[in-house]
């Protein structure tokens, strides 16, 4: 038996979400473009519905709503503005802990829609994941190392959430100095 799909943000059965949640979900306001990057998108204001919605991105079951995110995503890249997508990979303890990493989920899904590339580009240096840390040290943001040379590519790099742009920035750092030519940040919701 196929089990039933229930919408994030109310909880009814049927699309994840459902119309009347995405009724209330905001468009993102424009997202301030982290120094490393050419260009930030962000779909969702994160409030109300939106936080729900990409809040069940940490589950893989029927109220995940991973596929309607990545085609909203998708929707925000220009045509043949990128040739490959990538993500700002998670912590190693938390995506142990998941089983997954949100943001690559997010990222595969966003590169099949676009009919591009999804690899994995960057590694995280070890350290403390963003949640519960002040924001001072927020700022500091964790740290990547490129897997390989990227010269001349253009690139999106994928995130669930953005809110200072310090991870998205510090991927961009990474993903520049391999020689990537064109930064694209993308996420699911931006916080007001
Ligand atoms: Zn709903």
């Amino acid at each position: 038996m196929l089990l039933a799909t229930t919408c994030p943000g109310c909880g009814r059965s049927g699309a994840a979400p459902c119309p009347s949640c995405v009724a209330t979900m905001a468009r993102s306001w424009p997202v301030p473009v982290p120094p490393s990057l050419d260009r930030c998108r962000a779909l969702l204001d994160y409030d109300g519905a939106a936080r729900e919605v990409v809040a069940q991105l940490k589950y893989r079951n029927a109220r995940s709503p991973v596929g309607w995110l990545a085609e909203g995503v998708a929707g925000l890249v220009r045509p043949h503005e990128v040739e490959v997508v990538t993500w700002a990979p998670t912590t190693e303890v938390r995506r142990r802990r998941r089983g997954f990493d949100q943001a690559e989920l997010l990222a595969r899904r966003v590169g099949r829609h676009l009919g591009v590339p999804c690899r994995s580009l960057l590694a995280r240096r070890p350290g403390p994941a963003q949640t519960g840390r002040s924001s001072a040290e927020r700022h500091d943001g964790p740290s990547f190392v490129p897997t390989r040379r990227l010269d001349g590519l253009r690139i999106a790099v994928v995130d669930d959430v953005v809110t200072t742009g310090a991870t998205l920035d510090a991927a961009g750092r990474a993903l520049r100095a391999a020689g990537a030519v064109h930064l694209l940040g993308l996420a699911a919701a931006h916080p007001r």
